[in-house]
């Protein structure tokens, strides 16, 4: 089957756990849109086209493989660009309640779109963007959170608008 996923995420910044995830969905779909939310009520450290950046430098990804940048609902993208699966993680049973009522959304959004959850591994469970800025922004060692220059991006970010977390 000729399926297209799409992996919404804030991604700011894209962190190991996020890499993992695309790297084990790349197998798996013909074609894989990782889609960069860039939603108008959310506060965000990095701008969505360097969001976007930093996951193309970041992830190795396969020609198959793009990265794009919306402001509208996962579905609608979806819809347009053809995708039937959405892809989101689950680290925790923390995730579980706010995965659930996205999925539920987006079923009544367009029923026609399946959402998939996909394990995080162990290794990667407790890593989320908001604890690497956190972490950051104290200066501590992000060796096993994100990549070198993703660290190095969030260490710039944090001396040049040290409110910006
Ligand atoms: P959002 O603001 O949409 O939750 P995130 O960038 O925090 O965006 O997460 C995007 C997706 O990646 C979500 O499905 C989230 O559960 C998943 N994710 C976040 N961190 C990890 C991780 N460490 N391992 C695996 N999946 C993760």
């Amino acid at each position: 089957m000729n399926i297209t996923a799409v992996y919404p995420g804030s991604f700011d910044p894209i962190t190991f756990g996020h890499i993992d995830i695309i790297q084990r969905l790349e197998p798996l779909f013909a074609n894989l849109i990782v889609l960069v939310a860039n939603s108008p009520n959310k506060h965000y450290v990095f701008k969505a086209e360097e969001r976007a950046q930093l996951i193309r430098e970041n992830c190795q990804l396969k020609a198959k493989t793009q990265v794009e940048v919306s402001t509208g609902l996962t579905v609608d993208f979806a819809r347009a660009r053809g995708a039937s699966v959405i892809v989101r993680g689950l680290r925790a049973i923390a995730d579980f309640e706010y995965e659930t009522a996205i999925a539920n959304v987006n079923a009544r959004l367009d029923p026609r779109i399946e959402t998939m959850i996909v394990f995080t591994r162990p290794e990667y469970s407790y890593i989320s963007s908001k604890i690497v800025k956190e972490v950051a922004y104290y200066g501590g060692d992000l060796n096993d959170l994100v990549p070198e220059s993703v660290a190095q991006a969030l260490r710039a970010k944090i001396s040049e608008v040290p409110n910006v977390i």
